[in-house]
């Protein structure tokens, strides 16, 4: 895919975000901070229906436990009730965890997704590239956070990320220029709220139950199901329903509502990171970078529903920002 065409510069000029580089990038921060949280919040007041299903999950859970005689709690449903709370306000509880302090995804979470210890070559080349963006921040006077947990994705579709104080890199950026813009980019997720607003996103979600609802759910040759007898039919309805019933309470769906305003959120903060790289001297080999990795980033869809702006707005922005 050409990087910056004609067509992809149409439709940077169409995006809400076409302004000069802001004057105070401190200030916008702190605003996208305080709109992260305020989302993250709605978020899960929309979700409610979804923690009133995980309550009532966990209330079975702890009733099939205490199932029994001389079980203590099972008189007064003290089991149930606890294992109901627990479930329910679980994902709101750790996203504040993941607000007020700095974590980073469980070892299920990064097993989940395939992520391995970097080699000791590779673990030398990220802790070389961060402490040399640390160095060239310094010099004008930037702070920089540097990660608790470097993990290696093996996938070709990503370049890298941050969610809490884990960064992932994917491996195709190892021994390549590419690499000391991208980390500089991640680095400046981790200077503001990004990461651990990240994180707390990603802790609504139930991952073990919806896990559990994606595998009960009957799949999609419904055809030659209308032809089947009776039984059959019926256990694929209860399938189809308790699998919905599981996705909901896996958390997130609802708050899908929120997509465009967390879209744009999330536009506003690649802006803000870039800016971050941008003033700690990565300005060109980010725009550089950005050109080569372009085809990582899907553009098919309109500018006002994707995570990230389009590549050549980007580079547009890092080439008119001024330090
Ligand atoms: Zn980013």
């Amino acid at each position: 895919m050409a990087p910056v065409d004609g067509h992809h510069r149409c439709v940077a000029e169409a995006t809400d975000e076409y302004d000069p580089i802001r004057e105070d990038p401190a200030a916008a921060t702190e605003g996208t901070a305080a709109a992260a949280f305020g989302l993250w919040a709605v978020g899960h007041l929309v979700d409610l229906p979804a923690a009133f299903l995980r309550f009532w999950l966990g209330w079975l859970v702890g009733w099939a436990l205490s199932v029994g005689e001389g079980i203590p709690g099972l008189a007064d449903n003290r089991l149930p009730l606890a294992c109901g709370l627990v479930l329910a306000l679980g994902p709101p509880a750790r996203g504040l965890a993941a607000w007020g302090f700095d974590l980073s995804p469980g070892p299920l979470w990064r097993l989940a997704r395939r992520l391995r210890r970097p080699t000791l070559r590779q673990r030398g080349e990220i802790e070389a590239t961060i402490d040399e963006v640390t160095v060239k921040a310094g010099v004008v006077g930037i702070d920089v956070t540097p990660p608790r947990t470097v993990r290696i994705s093996r996938s070709a579709d990503g370049s890298a990320s941050v969610l809490g104080r884990l960064m992932v890199v994917h491996d195709h950026l190892l021994e390549t220029p590419t690499l000391a813009p991208v980390v500089a980019h991640e680095l400046g997720h981790l200077a503001t709220m990004d990461a651990r607003s990240s994180l707390a996103e990603e802790w609504h979600i139930v991952a073990s139950i919806r896990w559990i609802g994606e595998r009960i759910q009957p799949g999609p040759p419904a055809a030659r199901y209308r032809a089947a007898p009776f039984p059959a039919r019926a256990v694929r309805a209860l399938r189809s329903g308790v699998g919905w019933l599981l996705l909901l309470a896996g958390g997130s769906v609802l708050p899908q509502v929120l997509n465009p305003a967390r879209l744009r959120l999330s536009r506003l903060r690649e802006h803000t990171a870039d800016e971050w790289a941008a003033a700690a001297g990565y300005r060109f080999t980010l725009a550089a970078a950005l050109t080569h990795l372009s085809h990582l980033y899907d553009e098919s869809d309109s500018w006002w529903n994707t995570p990230h702006p389009s590549t050549a707005h980007r580079i547009d922005r890092l080439r008119a920002y001024e330090p």
